[in-house]
């Protein structure tokens, strides 16, 4: 495959203006579980990032060029407090969120964390449940962290790894991190009692897809699910092209040559990964096929970013500012309003319409980066 070279640009943040105002509407109605957008989708997911800082520099997400040490990375003041995620997903959970996953950035690296998750596991759902709260990481501080984690409440983790051969993942990762150290947070997580842990494996045609079978038998009768994901455009800095994408299937395809699988249900319905179990019963992969097979019809999921604003696609270049509505002297009530008008607006659809505009390469559109948005 070439690679493209990465043009030199600030990528979209903050730095575009303070986001959309979202609108409180002229009446207050009760905050209820059922708003759906323009295309029938009602909200049950919420991601937070908590940080747009991450310690790796991975080519296809915060490549080196980009995230140097002139970026304009988000200041301490401008991010939302731990005590404004909280309100604010405890609003969103009167609105039908139940899930919840922290992710940045590296969310281990936001100081004190696992406050937060302690803040996070006291809210209840309106009838009385828990969150489903859960965090995406790079496992490269999983070994200090994998404990308190698990004490503060956090119930589930993912932990990226995109493949064991070490010069492959250091050529990725571009910080020279050893795949030894995140293989030794997922053993640290699973020592601190963490079940079903999932990772997630990038595949980059050509880069690390020779990998793909070796990682299934790494996995396979671990207990740990492996997650295959296709490269995505996402942000405009990634030097994102088709030929840069293998298509799920052909992962299955060759993890199927070796160990035979089955297709299986999905966990719930809105679950982006298909699910396929080892026909000998040593556990189950799955797949993300966000360019190939898309599944913004069953989208559930809003994001807030870094800075407080909410965005309703992972491809969006526009977020709505709700750290300025938090900030005010705005009740929970006119913020769960602002937040079902908001929604009731969404009528994205990006990954299904990609190949109307992008034929072979990036639009050169400018998104709004995945490490400010949360991945
Ligand atoms: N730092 C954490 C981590 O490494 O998991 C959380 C943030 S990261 C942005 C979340 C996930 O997004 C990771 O699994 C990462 O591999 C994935 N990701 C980032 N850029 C991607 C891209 N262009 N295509 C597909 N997945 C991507």
């Amino acid at each position: 495959m070439v690679e493209k070279a990465i043009p030199k640009v600030i990528p979209i943040r903050i730095d575009e203006g303070k986001g959309l105002t979202p609108s409180i509407g002229a009446q207050l109605i009760t905050p209820h579980s059922n708003t759906q957008d323009k295309r029938g989708r009602i909200l049950r997911d919420l991601r937070i990032s908590v940080t747009d800082r991450c310690n790796f520099r991975c080519t296809y997400c915060m490549p080196k060029e980009v995230f140097d040490q002139n970026y304009p990375y988000l200041s301490h003041k401008e991010l939302l407090s731990f005590e404004e995620i909280a309100r604010l997903t405890s609003i969103f959970s009167t609105l039908g969120v139940e899930k919840i996953r922290l992710t940045g950035g590296e969310p281990l690296l936001r100081k004190n964390l696992e406050v937060l998750i302690e803040m996070l596991a006291q809210i209840r759902t309106p009838d009385g449940k828990p969150l489903d709260l859960t965090l995406t990481t790079n496992g490269s501080i999983l070994r200090k962290k994998a404990v308190a984690l698990k004490t503060a409440g956090l119930q589930r983790l993912t932990v990226s790894l995109d493949g064991l051969d070490d010069a492959i993942f250091k050529k990725m990762n571009d910080v020279e991190f050893p795949v030894a150290d995140v293989l030794d947070g997922i053993a640290a997580a699973q020592e601190a009692g963490f079940e079903n842990i999932k990772v997630n494996m990038v595949v980059k045609k050509g880069t690390n897809d020779h990998e793909i079978v070796s990682m299934a038998k790494h996995f396979k009768g671990s207990g740990v699910i492996l997650r295959f994901i296709e490269f995505m455009d996402v942000g405009s800095s990634n030097g994102w092209n088709m030929a840069g994408v293998l298509p799920s299937k052909e992962v299955i395809a060759r993890i199927n040559a070796v160990f035979p699988l089955q297709a299986i249900e999905a966990n719930y319905s809105g679950e982006v990964a298909q699910r396929w179990r080892y026909v000998d019963g040593s556990g189950e992969v799955g797949v993300i096929s966000s360019v190939t097979q898309t599944f913004c019809h069953e989208c559930t999921r809003a994001r807030i970013s870094t800075d407080g604003q909410m965005y309703l696609c992972l491809f969006a270049n526009e977020g709505f500012d709700f750290k300025t509505m938090l900030r005010s002297e705005k009740s929970d009530l006119e913020i769960a309003n602002a937040i079902m008008n908001t929604w009731a607006g969404r009528d994205d659809h990006y990954s299904e319409i990609r190949g109307s505009h992008t034929a072979n390469q990036s639009t050169g559109a400018r998104k709004v980066e995945m490490s400010y948005i949360g991945g």
